[in-house]
């Protein structure tokens, strides 16, 4: 069996984000199942998924609830869209479950299949606004470097990873990028709030080179995901904020990694206190179990395209499937009825904190940083307390010596990063620990 997945693999199967060569030489792991916290690959090891898929599955793998109200809503109504004035209960109910979840001032919700068609739906909302607003001059987005907004043509433009750039062609037009608030990476030591208000005030500064009256939002995530669990100083968000009202420019933060539990609170943006006009969510948002996004939209926008929009000439074959709005409402439900955003900020993050915190006397380890359920370490070569040289590969050895060893976490360059999923119990954050730190052992034998 294995055998022959690994040869139709190879044969057909373009997988998402590989070097189609490589991998179709090397083979792919086939996963066949998954319960809690683990994932069971073909030879029946049971690996520590320390990602929880991709940043997505919040709730853990194997939760009947959810596949319940999958397979009663596939009974019931498999599909109907909400176009041509139509609606169903699963899609509304979400709606309204969301808009009581987020902050006060978000009150309609926008469906998407992805958080990359929500960043699609960002940016033409974004335009849209300022043009219904007799502004049609304001349409210039900031992004961050080493941002990840999704892998359309506009989330990939709206990203700010260079990689992708380099393969995109032409880019959406009409979108910049400034440094990011990578402490570890770009500060050259500097100290860390005074790093976090340089980056900031790089906001303002590019706001004023392109013209405020050209400027019509910012988009970051709260906490950087795939850039590297990059989470910023205290001082970053509260400056940024500054800065936005300061030009009166409205604010998109992409929630989905962040959404749903993974700092301790329903959405990053509460975390840091933040009232974004715009926040995308996906993954956590059904715990990965059906594709679903969507776009939470503030009363500011919200109440300008509807009253003076007329028709918006945007949507998607399957806004608000009700097979996967019901599974997101399932899932929020189980995660209120069951405390877990509490649990996260309470403590599984406090004692994550703790116990990753132990990593960073590591020799291989130049920096370990955990909020709520996210976290990095940083690799460095002991010799030197540097960067490694990049030919190295030492981000990707750490990861494969990982995955043989059970456990799954992944690697940015040289820096590895975890995103469990937020049912995890202790004896299971001390299973990560203490592998990850075998891991670290096993790699710096084979780098010396
Ligand atoms: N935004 C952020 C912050 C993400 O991390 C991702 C995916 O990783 C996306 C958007 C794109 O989401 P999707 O892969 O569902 O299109």
């Amino acid at each position: 069996m294995t055998h022959d997945i690994q040869a139709l693999d190879r044969a057909h199967y373009l997988h998402p984000f590989s070097d189609f060569k490589a991998l179709s030489e090397e083979g792919s792991r086939v996963i066949v199942s998954a319960q809690g916290v683990y994932i069971v690959d073909d030879q029946g090891n049971r690996i520590l998924d320390a990602m929880a898929g991709l940043w997505c599955v919040n709730l853990g793998y194997g939760r009947e609830e959810l596949v319940d109200a999958a397979t009663r809503q596939l009974r019931e109504l498999p599909y109907y869209n909400s176009f041509f004035k139509t609606t169903h209960p699963p899609a509304v109910r979400l709606a309204e479950m969301l808009c009581r979840l987020a902050p006060a001032h978000i009150n309609r919700v926008f469906f998407t299949g992805s958080g990359s068609e929500a960043n699609d739906t960002v940016l033409r909302m974004v335009r849209r606004y300022w043009a219904l607003k007799g502004r049609p001059d304001k349409q210039l987005v900031i992004a961050r470097e080493n941002a990840y907004h999704g892998s359309t043509v506009a989330g990939m433009s709206l990203g700010g990873m260079a990689p992708m750039h380099a393969q995109g062609g032409p880019l959406v037009p009409g979108i910049c990028h400034i440094r990011q608030p990578y402490w570890f990476g770009e500060s050259n030591g500097q100290d860390p709030e005074a790093f976090g208000r340089d980056c900031a005030a790089a906001l303002e500064e590019r706001i004023l080179a392109l013209g405020e009256e050209r400027v019509a939002a910012f988009i970051a995530e709260p906490v950087q995901g795939a850039g590297g669990a990059i989470i910023p100083p205290e001082s970053y968000w509260p400056a940024v904020k500054a800065v936005l009202d300061k030009y009166d420019i409205l604010l998109v933060v992409d929630e989905v990694i962040c959404g749903f539990g993974r700092l301790g609170e329903w959405f990053g943006s509460m975390h840091y206190g933040l009232e974004p006009d715009l926040m995308p969510i996906a993954k956590g948002l059904s715990s990965g179990y059906l594709p679903i996004g969507g776009v939470l939209v503030g009363d500011r926008v919200a109440e300008t395209l509807i009253e003076e929009g007329g028709e918006f000439f945007h949507g998607f074959t399957y806004s608000g499937h009700p097979a996967c709005a019901a599974v997101a409402l399932k899932n929020l439900e189980l995660m209120e009825s069951e405390g877990i955003i509490e649990r996260v900020r309470n403590d599984l993050g406090p004692y994550l904190a703790r116990r990753w915190a132990e990593l960073a006397t590591h020799p291989l380890v130049g920096e370990a940083r955990s909020l709520g359920l996210i976290g990095a370490l940083e690799l460095v070569d002991p010799a030197t307390g540097e960067r490694f040289d990049k030919s190295l590969g030492a981000g990707n050895l750490c990861r494969d010596i990982c995955f043989a060893s059970g456990l799954v976490m992944r690697s940015v360059g040289d820096t590895m990063i975890i995103s469990p999923p937020l049912v995890i119990a202790h004896h299971e954050i001390d299973e990560l620990v203490d592998k990850a730190r075998a891991a670290l052992d096993e790699t710096a034998r084979r780098l010396a």
